[in-house]
């Protein structure tokens, strides 16, 4: 079965990439400008004063173990942000090629996509916000230029997952003409898996996965790619020679230590509670006319009146995000689960609002 690299821009199929310096160490270091002197605070490995290695065998190796794939289907990214705009530089040629987002979801896809100057085609969600596969299939073959499918599961803001079926069978229509990424940001809050044991038997698919939500590490800017080698190697020329920091590196290999990672399952374990019960509190406000179900670790909720709500979260001094503005999406803001004294001091700032007392926390 063929990759996707067919359909990476033509110019770029025989880049060549910036060779950068060898990472080797315990040699003398007389090959790339470095400083030869580091800092008495430095308390890294290699020394900050030291240019990271370009391609950290052991980060590759512990997020390959994390995601249960090989090593070589992994490319370690600043973030998804990163991706998801390496992803939109490496397949679209400004003015000509599309991607395809189905609203409302993540901004960054489409703001990946202005700046490459790529077309963006909308196939909204179903009002239920589930997604509409053969809607998404029929605009993305009714046309030659649509390079990149953005699906998010979970979704953000909407809190829904895409069966593993119909992101299947989207891939084998797609296949050979456009690349389906499948955001997994906030798979780890889900109820099944993911979709990584699919990539071997599904060569147009790629996924994006994080450090930033579960593993509780957005300020290190971690994320993956995971696809078919082949496409990988060829992303990896296109991307920067050092694109990772080595304290975000070695931040992240401690946080992919056994230990470390049972302790963040069981904190995940514990957001999805808390989760169903503060959407359950949540639901029993009387400003609230709606939690939809979330798989995330946040929900969205519809208010009676949303700018109430955040002036009460504003005063109390919460951040909670505002989504009222955007189609489909009245009245609704998006709330982060908490611990638990954060969502008891959450329902505090919501309950006064109605002067109601109902709604105490239970989580
Ligand atoms: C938070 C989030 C990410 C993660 O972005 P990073 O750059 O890895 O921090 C990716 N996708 C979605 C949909 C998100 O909400």
């Amino acid at each position: 079965m063929t990759s996707s690299i067919e359909l990476l821009r033509p110019e770029l199929r025989e880049f060549v990439a910036y060779a950068a310096g060898s990472p080797r160490r315990g040699v003398l270091r007389l090959h790339a400008n470095e400083s030869s002197w580091r800092a008495a605070w430095d308390e890294t490995d290699d020394g900050l004063n030291r240019y990271p290695d370009p391609r950290p065998a052991a980060l590759l190796e512990a997020l390959a173990a994390l995601y249960s794939v090989p090593a070589e289907a992994v490319l370690a990214t600043r973030g998804s942000d990163d991706a998801i705009d390496l992803l939109v530089r490496a397949f679209c040629r400004a003015g000509e090629d599309a991607v395809l987002v189905c609203p409302p979801t993540f901004g960054m896809y489409s703001v990946a996509a202005r700046l490459q100057g790529a077309a963006i085609v909308e196939v909204p969600l179903k009002r239920d916000f589930a997604l509409d596969a053969p809607a998404v299939a029929t605009a993305a073959t009714g046309r030659s230029n649509v390079k990149l499918v953005f699906l998010c599961s979970p979704n953000n803001p909407t809190g829904n997952t895409i069966a593993p079926a119909t992101v299947a069978r989207l891939c084998r229509t797609l296949q050979g003409r456009s690349v389906v990424v499948v955001d997994e940001a906030y798979i780890e809050f889900a109820a099944f898996e993911g979709l990584a044991s699919r990539l071997a038997a599904l060569p147009n698919l790629v996924l994006l996965r994080t450090l930033s939500k579960a593993w509780g590490l957005a300020g290190a800017r971690i994320g993956a790619i995971l696809a078919a080698p082949e496409l990988v190697t060829a992303l990896r020329g296109l991307a920067p020679p050092y694109p990772l920091p080595s304290l975000a590196v070695e931040a992240a290999l401690r946080r992919l230590q056994p230990a470390e990672l049972a302790g963040a399952r069981r904190r995940t374990a514990g957001v999805v509670r808390r989760r169903e019960q503060l959407a359950a509190t949540l639901r029993s406000l009387p400003e609230v006319k709606r939690v939809w179900p979330s798989e995330g670790n946040f929900l969205l909720v519809r208010f009676a009146d949303a700018s109430r709500a955040m002036s009460a979260c504003e005063a109390a001094g919460i951040l909670v995000r505002d989504f009222s503005s955007q189609p489909r999406l009245r009245g609704c803001l998006r709330i982060t689960v908490g611990t638990a004294a954060e969502n008891r001091r959450l329902l505090r700032a919501l309950g006064r609002l109605g002067g109601a007392t109902r709604g105490r926390a239970n989580g």
